[in-house]
């Protein structure tokens, strides 16, 4: 018999202080509270979570085919290999288990305060402190870090009619597993990352359906493969082994960078492997065409799939390619004004990324909340400190987004940071930092120079990178070292500083 280990108690209650508050618990969450905890310079660490998990994405993501783009090895802590995964890019079952062991094994579990939404964080200039309002009551920290997600929140077309449906109708990232495809017609809307890992899976069990296609993506084919026993045992035993592994994968996944964003004049190469995969699996040259981007290979993020191709040459499958246009209570119309009678719509939409719903609860220096100051084109410093908004650190922020590798590796980069930022101002006995304007706007004018040339810059295609204003505010525009090297520690002479006030709590190897 197997004894469950068992599993940590969370924090019962939000404490009415704490130095350092960590809101969500996802890859983001997990990363900071694990440098800060154990680089020790703070103690006083809380995280809260509006779910009753840890997992973030991969809590959330269950529907049927999920699974990471970026293999394991290379899309899970540098501090926590796992030799347990089995396969190269592993389903979502064992990633939110992973992401739960992690929680439970670095002492994160029982600092979190879980169903603990972050309603208002208002920055009190007289305190140096964030006075934090929750589902759970309130609270105040000196050092607040926004792990919130970048795709955390789902998006819905904003067609007529929406509302209007009457039979099943869900996205892909709250799937509704009481639903049964079993003889059902059933539209899809999106083609994106997600819509291409559960059509497939959909198809069979489904009577009829429908994919409904704004733009195609290029699809290159996925490298999957299980891992083996007898690999889980030689990494198990010999860890270095592993960490040859992702060491090599990293390296691979950065060549992409040369193509990408250095020398694009060699992005006709992964064009060539796209377009054999393409004419192999799509016999009609009608439905071919139909899947054959206009803009240049990259531009959008590159899909990795083997079987989202030949799903759409089935019979039984039908693709849309002018989008929809409005619902009705039976079906889905088309961009061509045509009806599709369906019993359920799925809709694999992604989520509102540029416009993340906790900038509209921050409310820095002057009162304005995050969203205001960015006014639709978000931006940061080194993606993490924005000006006005003192002691504030944002994870996954503008600009830190890749289309080539593991995004785990930026985050961690993103806590590197904010672990040396909390140091520092317990070591100088500092109240706030600020990240300056002048430090700010010279960060992403150097950003926004770097991406000019890049594929996803320059590569005729309209995408979820650019904000409202025009500009990309979602890529890291080189290497990922690159980023790592810049995170580093945190350069207070580009922050105004502030001293005096007392620090909540100092750090553990201080006599208090
Ligand atoms: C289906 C899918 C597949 C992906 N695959 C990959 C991949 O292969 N490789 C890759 O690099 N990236 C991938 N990504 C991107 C993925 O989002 C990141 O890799 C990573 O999971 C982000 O972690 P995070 O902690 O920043 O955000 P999340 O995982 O979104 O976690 C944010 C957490 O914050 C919580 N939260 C949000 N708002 C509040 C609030 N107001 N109060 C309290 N809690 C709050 C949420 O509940 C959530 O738990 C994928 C994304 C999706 C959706």
């Amino acid at each position: 018999m197997s004894i469950r280990p068992t599993r940590p108690a969370p924090l019962a209650a939000l404490p009415a202080q704490v130095h350092t508050l960590i809101v969500g618990t996802g890859f983001a969450g997990l990363a900071a509270a694990h440098k800060i905890l154990t680089e020790k310079s703070s103690s006083d660490v809380v995280l809260i979570e509006r779910a009753a998990d840890v997992g973030g994405t991969w809590r959330d993501n269950t529907y049927p085919g999920a699974a990471c783009d970026v293999p394991s090895n290379l899309y899970s802590f540098s501090f926590a290999p796992s030799p347990a995964w089995t396969h190269n890019y592993a389903r979502q079952p064992e990633i939110f288990d992973y992401l739960k062991s992690v929680a439970d094994s670095h002492g994160m579990r029982e600092r979190t305060v879980f169903d603990c939404e972050l309603l208002s964080a208002r920055w009190d200039s007289k305190t140096s402190r964030w006075n934090v309002e929750t589902s759970q009551g309130t609270t105040s920290a000196q050092v607040l870090v926004a792990a919130t997600g970048t795709l955390s929140n789902p998006s819905f077309p904003d067609v007529p009619g929406i509302g209007d449906f009457t039979g099943t109708m869900f996205h892909s990232a709250t799937w509704d597993h009481g639903f049964d495809p079993a003889g059902k017609r059933i539209a899809v809307v999106g083609t994106g990352a997600s819509a291409i890992q559960f059509v497939p899976e959909l198809a069979d069990p489904a009577e009829h359906l429908t994919v409904f296609q704004r733009t195609p993506a290029w699809i290159i084919p996925r490298l999957e493969r299980p891992i083996g026993a007898l690999e889980r045992r030689l990494y198990k035993v010999l860890p270095p082994t592993q960490k040859i592994a992702r060491g090599a994968l990293y390296a691979y996944r950065e060549g992409y960078v040369v193509a990408l964003a250095k020398f694009t004049f060699l992005l006709p190469l992964f064009k060539l492997v796209a377009q054999g995969q393409l004419r192999k699996q799509v016999a009609d040259p009608v439905l071919r065409k139909k899947l054959t981007p206009g803009f240049t290979i990259g531009c959008k993020r590159m899909l990795l799939s083997n079987t989202w191709l030949r799903t759409l040459s089935r019979p039984d499958v039908d693709l849309v390619d002018t989008g929809m246009s409005a619902m009705t209570a039976d079906g889905v119309v088309d961009g061509n004004g045509v009806e599709h009678k369906v019993d359920a719509v799925v809709f694999g939409t992604g989520f509102t990324a540029t416009e993340p719903p906790v900038a509209q609860v921050l409310h820095g220096a002057d009162g304005r909340s995050l969203a205001e100051s960015w006014n639709g084109s978000p931006s940061a410093y080194r993606g993490t400190s924005v000006n006005g908004f003192p002691n504030l650190f944002l994870m996954y922020g503008p600009n830190t987004n890749l289309g080539h590798s593991s995004i785990v590796y930026m985050l961690e980069s993103q806590a590197n940071y904010i672990n040396s930022a909390i140091a520092q101002m317990s070591d100088r006995k500092l109240s706030s930092i600020d990240v300056t304007r002048r430090a700010q706007e010279a960060y992403n004018d150097d950003i926004d120079e770097q991406l000019t040339d890049t594929v996803w810059n320059a590569g005729g295609c309209s995408s979820w990178y650019f904000d409202r204003k025009g500009r990309n505010s979602v890529m890291w525009p080189t290497f990922t070292w690159e980023f790592r090297k810049l995170l580093r520690t945190t350069d207070l002479g580009d922050f105004e500083l502030r001293r005096g006030a007392p620090v909540a709590q100092p750090r553990e190897s201080e006599p208090a």
